[in-house]
């Protein structure tokens, strides 16, 4: 719990240094702006996709014909979303991942897959960056999505998935086969995980998808260690 001390500090900061949107520089003002780092004009703006993808896995070994589902929360078309996901990816604006789960968990509600999802045990599961560009970057948007997720739904977050090969930005590729030849074997299943893929479901958490062939993969590999469903989620589908 936070001291006198350290409240009193923080008011005294959010005094001196205003909390502001960081799409339109407005002053945040009430809690939910604060709580969203986002001010709620900005945030209105942002449609909530209502549907989403049945994606049959018919070439699964498995023989229970199962489906890959998968949604996201807004379009990369607005100039809102994709500003705030560069923000977050580039700029190290690390609270835009609240306002980023925000859209994903506004998305579960609007397009019914929070009834599927509020049934079953689920486990959060963010896509891994490489190693290489973990350390570049210091730290993965998908997992700081991932844990906001995680605050919103009350399911658990755990790295089940490395990704054991460094790839290109999938948005520096336009032909969607090389998207495809990017993606491929790139995941592997993360053994220093307390948890593992074998009988579970899986919520896949990422910020953007544009043809899902890296969540495509990274689903193959989780369904191929035994995973029972995987749902995709990104914040926005470009
Ligand atoms: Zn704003």
């Amino acid at each position: 719990m936070p001291s006198f001390w350290s409240k009193a500090c923080a008011g005294a900061f959010d005094l001196l240094f205003p909390p502001l949107c960081p799409v339109c520089r407005k002053e945040l003002v009430d809690s939910k702006e604060k709580s969203l780092s986002l001010c709620l004009s900005c945030f209105s703006s942002l449609e909530i996709n209502e549907n989403f993808f049945r994606i049959p896995l018919s070439y699964q070994r498995e023989k229970s014909g199962g489906v890959f589902i998968l949604g996201a929360g807004t379009s990369y078309d607005s100039p809102f979303a994709a500003k705030i996901i560069h923000s977050l990816k580039y700029e190290d604006c690390f609270l835009l991942a609240k306002p980023l789960a925000e859209l994903i968990f506004r998305h579960l509600e609007r397009s019914g897959l929070a009834r599927l999802i509020g049934r079953e045990e689920f486990i959060i599961t963010p896509i891994p960056l490489h190693r290489r560009r973990l350390i570049d970057r210091g730290y993965n948007q998908a997992e700081l999505i991932g844990r906001e997720l995680s605050l919103r739904t009350d399911l658990p977050v755990a790295d089940l998935l490395l990704r054991t090969r460094p790839t290109m930005e999938q948005a520096k590729i336009s032909d969607p086969k090389e998207r495809i030849k990017n993606a491929k074997g790139c995941f592997s299943i993360n053994n220093k995980s307390k948890s593992s893929p074998l009988g579970k479901k899986i919520l896949l958490v990422d910020d953007v998808f544009t043809t899902g062939a890296t969540m495509f993969e990274a689903a193959k590999c989780l369904y191929r260690f035994g995973a029972r469903l995987v749902v995709g989620l990104a914040a926005a589908k470009a």
